[in-house]
């Protein structure tokens, strides 16, 4: 009797274990419109006015708002959206594997990248450039050949410099651009070097106030785009929907107000949908 009971209660549990399961791969990312399920979105952690986690846990930023929108649109409220870290060097594989929906992580549109993921946008054009402390001389790409520069592994950043911006700069790669800005405050590097929508995010913040400068220089074009798995062409549609309906509604500029206006960063005009500023 007794040991019928414990038997009977095992397979209780194991009955619930498995629905739970089969509920939890079933809501898996695709249940918005329809309900409580949750969208996993991939964005930065460390880029103030794009993608930060805040010390409260909740996250800002232009990226933020845009995905936050985008999956708006794709029938997912604030509270069901899980903002998950991408770093740069990460972003092909999380969406190859699935461990996300959509990226939206100043994640500039390449052929390199269209090879391994789709891009719905652009939504944002930015341009490469230097961040160097005040005082600093350095003032073009050449300046720094044999000077310490730090940029991220896996961003056209890296790249740009090694094939053309300054190929013999002793190049450091970090995981994150907030490491690379904590080496420009103490001297481990003497620049860095990424998208000037980022650099002009950490310029502003209070620790680091009047402490760094802005180059200048539009070394490149950066179209942002919304990187999405491969081959999902339903979805890509659906995303350019919604950032088309983002410009047009006035939410794209109030996005841009909020975020890069504290950093007084000069955004360009908003992207037309599928056309590459090259
Ligand atoms: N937008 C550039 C890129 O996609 C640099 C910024 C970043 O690393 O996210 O690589």
């Amino acid at each position: 009797m007794k040991l019928s009971k414990v038997v009977a209660a095992s397979a209780a549990v194991l009955a619930l274990t498995a629905t739970a399961t089969a509920c939890g791969s079933d809501n898996k990312d695709d249940s918005g419109s329809s309900g409580g399920g949750k969208i996993k979105v991939g964005i930065k952690y460390d880029q103030p006015g794009l993608g930060l986690k805040q010390p409260d846990g909740s996250f800002a930023g232009f990226d933020v708002d845009v995905a936050t929108y985008v999956a708006k649109e794709l029938g997912y409220k604030p509270s069901q959206i899980d903002f998950v870290e991408t770093k740069s060097a990460d972003r092909e594989n999380a969406l190859a594997r699935g461990d996300v929906k959509f990226i939206a992580a100043t994640y500039s549109i390449t052929d390199e990248r269209k090879a391994k993921v789709d891009f719905a946008g652009p939504y944002l054009l930015a341009h490469q450039d230097l961040l160097v402390k005040a005082d600093s001389k350095i003032a073009k790409g050449d300046d720094l050949n044999g000077k310490k520069l730090c940029s991220v592994t896996g961003s056209t950043s890296a790249q740009n410099v090694q094939k053309t911006i300054a190929p013999k700069a002793n190049l450091r790669q970090y995981s994150g651009y907030s490491e690379c800005i904590a080496g420009l405050q103490s001297g481990a590097v003497d620049a860095v070097t990424t998208d000037d929508s980022i650099l002009a995010g950490f310029a502003a913040q209070d620790k680091y106030k009047g402490q760094f400068k802005l180059a200048g220089l539009k070394l490149s074009n950066e179209n942002y785009g919304i990187g999405n798995k491969k081959g999902d062409s339903a979805l890509e549609k659906k995303i350019n929907a919604a950032l088309t309906k983002m410009v047009g509604d006035g939410a794209w500029d109030a996005a841009v107000k909020k975020n890069f206006g504290p950093a007084e960063y000069k955004n360009e005009p908003a992207p037309k949908i599928g056309v590459i500023v090259k």
